[in-house]
């Protein structure tokens, strides 16, 4: 067959350990040999960053506000031991924090589904799709040790008239904790205006979820904002076929173990952090969950929700055989290929990418599959395979 000419750039950002061997593979095997595509190499290997002092994270994002599609493969976020390990300079800030303050957004994570990996929940038919709030509330609050009684209070003061405005917290009668936090309305707006465009564009319907019967006021800015922007784009839910409603996030898990799933549930950044680990295992394995990052004017960064699998990478440097699962890398690969020809309008492409994912679906119906998902299966006699071979399976099938 003759390639299918890609018309703009995709950025693509490598990455490490065991996801760097998968890419590598995937790349080769699946899709340089179809696509005559023009592909903005940038390496974020740890090494690398720290060679160009985590230059290449940042060029890679702008890159991807310039192009507006990109795919990227795991990468390490250094700690004490990485730093040791790879003998950097530091323990550079994590590449996915670093291009989502960049771009602005929102993290929205999607489980793919396999006839035979039954999720947990019998109900579930359709991917529960999560958008979680990755900015602010707890991962970015003050905390403080309260040793002898005493008074906290919130205390404002305006920079502009040096106002001041104060409310007590607690009046502390013996020792305890306490905790600051806060969010913007600007942060909270994009993530609204994110997790929109998504539903839109994917026409699912949006669930907003908090609890602002409690939290009347910090809660209940996210729902009004929410409700303001959904309500501006009334028409096109409309046109698109879809709903936006809002829940208590108490209630929301109530409905979501009675639904059939298929819907987006954005949430604040705790609940999303909490709800999306238990909606992959839900789903069966890590190696199935697919991540995009959203920004709200339209730029998309799509990679496996998983880290690098450091675990199996020792393995393979041992020289022992892995069964590392390859399905939500190269579900990166689709995603993003399928959003560039959609940009593009280039049908061939949006084809090529729906062909890709059949193939890996139809590898694993008919009972061929790495380790994690032999081990889950309802298949009656599955098939193991080694990472390599999975990958060369898929490319059989397509
Ligand atoms: P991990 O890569 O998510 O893997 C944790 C465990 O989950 C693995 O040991 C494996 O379990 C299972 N697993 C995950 N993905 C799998 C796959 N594709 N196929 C089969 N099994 C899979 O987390 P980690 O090993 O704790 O973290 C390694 C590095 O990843 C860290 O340096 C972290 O910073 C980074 N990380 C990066 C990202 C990102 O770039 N988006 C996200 C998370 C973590 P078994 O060992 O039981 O088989
Ligand atoms: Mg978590």
């Amino acid at each position: 067959m003759s390639k299918i000419k890609v018309s703009t750039p995709l950025v693509e950002l490598d990455g490490d350990e065991m996801t760097r061997i998968i890419w590598e593979k995937i790349k080769e095997e699946l899709i340089l040999p179809y696509l005559d595509i023009d592909l903005k190499y940038f390496d974020l290997h740890v090494s690398n960053r720290d060679k160009t002092d985590d230059g290449v994270t940042i060029d890679a994002a702008l890159a991807i506000k310039e192009f507006g599609v990109g795919v990227k493969c795991a990468t390490i976020t250094p700690d004490a031991e990485r730093v040791k390990e790879y003998s950097l300079k530091k323990a550079w800030a994590s590449p996915n924090a670093t291009i989502r303050s960049i771009l602005d957004g929102t993290v929205i994570r999607k489980p793919i589904m396999i006839s035979n990996i039954p999720p947990a929940v019998k109900s579930w038919k359709s991917p529960i799709t999560i958008a979680r709030h990755a900015y602010g509330d707890i991962y970015k609050a003050k905390e403080m040790e309260i040793s002898e009684p005493g008074l906290v209070e919130l205390v404002y003061t305006s920079s502009e008239t040096d106002a001041e405005v104060r409310i007590p917290v607690h009046e502390f009668e013996g020792p305890g904790v306490v905790m600051g936090m806060h969010n913007t309305s600007s942060s909270i707006k994009s993530f609204a205006k994110s997790c929109i465009s998504y539903a839109l564009a994917e026409k699912i319907d949006l669930w907003f979820c908090a609890k602002d019967t409690i939290s009347k006021v910090y809660h209940a800015k996210f729902r009004q904002e929410f409700e303001a922007l959904a309500n501006q784009r009334e028409a096109d839910f409309k046109s698109a076929g879809i709903s936006f409603k809002y829940f208590l996030i108490d209630d929301a898990v109530a409905q979501l173990m009675k639904s059939e799933g298929g819907m987006l549930l954005a949430l604040m950044n705790y609940d999303g952090d909490v709800m999306s680990d238990m909606v992959a295992s839900g789903f069966g394995s890590l190696g199935l969950m697919t991540s995009v990052l959203v920004s709200p004017d339209g730029k998309y960064e799509y990679e496996a929700a998983h880290g690098t699998v450091k675990r199996h990478y020792y393995k393979h440097l041992k020289g022992e055989e892995t069964s590392t699962n390859s399905i939500a890398s190269i579900f990166a690969w689709t995603g993003a290929l399928a959003k560039r020809g959609e940009l593009d309008e280039n049908k061939e492409l949006v084809e090529f990418a729906a062909k890709l994912e059949r193939a890996v679906v139809k590898t694993v119906e008919s009972g061929f599959m790495t380790g994690d998902l032999a081990s889950i299966t309802s298949a009656a006699k599955p098939v193991k395979l080694q990472t390599t071979e999975f990958i060369m399976k898929v490319k059989e099938s397509l």
